[in-house]
């Protein structure tokens, strides 16, 4: 296995052009992970897209590149819903005030490499400076840069002085960092989501409550208005965007769900009456159990403020409750992590803390980070499986995902739209 994987490593150092046909041998491919075990099988990539799926043993098409994973598990590629591309975590208030958004690109490109390089060929990045997670989405998808597909929101939209906004400085601070992404009352509310959309985000993020790292002490519950709530989701879905909401306390999850969103981001305090709701209006929950594990690892070292540190312990409290209660209760779940409330590259480790805390099989985790991020995203004709005909987002680890959710950690190889990933 360590011979053959240097080989595939050797080979990955040169990074095809999109014109060759690559084809990928293994013993064990998993091509839809919602049923049936890994299969030997050999995937032909020609361009972007995966053409054809031979048996392992089939005559490979003339001038083919081979890659031999040998028994590798390969999975389609892999789906966070939910990173911050642009941020490192552990940051303080100071960084806001001293380091400008053409550096958040720059971080976001090093960070871009680090998520690709674990496997996640996808992400939906839900709040950035205005453009940066844009122009890095707009330069890997041109093969700029080595990254994962990219589906950005810019700011999120929030109440003034919510999650969303800044706060925690002097007012005339605040007023020279404030990014226009505040409103009150519906009509402001829906130009906020006019000028997003003007801007060109693929996503809509509204903060729905209070949340754990601004420096704001107004609690994790409801912020919006339902009447605001409400006139964001129709103006997005009138623009063809979709409406992710973060939301901890029950009143905010419950008025997003109600409102429309897609999703509701972290859940933390979430309710049974709640979940009842968003099963029937098949609402997706993404519960970044990484983001708690970010605020465990930096919790009482005099990294947060004291505001944030009474937020992150109420969080730490409630770490994979509302997820345990919610796969029993039937609610839809996409795997996302809040990836730059930790470490970027770290993304995998989400797939043991759903099994672990949130009592989810490894296959239903697996699951949540291919098909089920892919339809939430209204992408799965393309991706989420594997098929002649979908985008080549490929990924490959050592040993069983189905069986340990710790497999899905470490990829071998990751081949992202049809191009090989450097893994070092
Ligand atoms: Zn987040």
């Amino acid at each position: 296995m360590r011979r053959r994987l240097m080989a595939v490593l050797a080979l990955a150092m040169a990074t095809p052009t999109l014109a060759e046909t690559v084809a990928i041998r293994t013993t064990r491919l998993l091509a839809d992970p919602r049923a049936g075990q890994p299969v030997p099988a050999t995937l032909i990539v020609e361009g972007q897209r995966i053409t054809a799926i031979l048996a392992v043993d089939a005559a490979l098409p003339a001038g083919a590149r081979l890659v031999d994973l040998g028994s590798a598990t390969v999975v389609p590629g892999l789906i966070d819903s939910h990173v911050h591309i642009t941020s490192d975590p552990g940051r303080g208030p100071i960084y806001a005030v001293t380091v400008p958004p053409e550096r958040h690109v720059a971080i976001g490109a090093k960070n871009a490499l680090l998520t690709v390089r674990a496997g996640f060929t996808t992400v939906r990045d839900l709040g950035s400076a205005p453009l940066t997670a844009m122009a890095l989405r707009d330069s890997i998808r041109e093969g700029e840069l080595p990254g994962p597909r990219i589906l950005a929101s810019g700011p999120a939209i929030s109440i003034i002085g919510g999650h969303g906004d800044v706060s925690g400085f002097r007012p005339e601070v605040v007023e020279a960092l404030s990014g226009g992404n505040t409103c009150t009352g519906p009509e402001q509310c829906m130009a906020r989501v006019r000028e997003a959309a003007r801007r060109g985000v693929d996503t809509i993020k509204i903060t729905a409550t209070g949340g754990v790292l601004s420096q704001q002490a107004r609690g994790l519950e409801k912020h919006f208005t339902d009447a605001e709530m409400r006139a964001i989701v129709e103006t997005a879905i009138s623009l063809g965007l979709k409406v992710a909401a973060h939301a901890h306390g029950d009143s905010g999850i419950a008025g997003a769900a109600a409102a429309g969103a897609v999703s509701i981001e972290h859940g933390t305090f979430m309710r049974a009456e709640t979940m009842k709701l968003m099963r029937a209006r098949g609402t997706w929950f993404v519960p970044t159990l990484m983001a708690t594990q970010g605020l465990v690892d930096r919790v009482g070292k005099s990294i947060y403020t004291p505001v944030v540190e009474v937020k992150a312990r109420q969080a730490i409290d409630a770490w994979g409750k509302a997820l345990a209660e919610a796969v029993r209760a039937g609610v839809p779940i996409a795997f996302g992590t809040d990836a730059g409330v930790f470490e970027h590259g770290r993304n995998g480790e989400e797939f043991a803390l759903m099994v672990e805390k949130g009592g989810m099989t490894p296959r239903a985790a697996l699951v949540s980070a291919t098909v089920g991020a892919a339809t939430m995203l209204g992408l799965d004709a393309e991706i989420g499986t594997l098929a002649p005909g979908k985008i080549a987002d490929i990924a490959a680890f050592a040993g069983d995902p189905l069986a340990d959710p710790r497999a899905l950690t470490k990829p071998v190889f990751v081949m992202a739209a049809g191009r090989i990933i450097p893994m070092n």
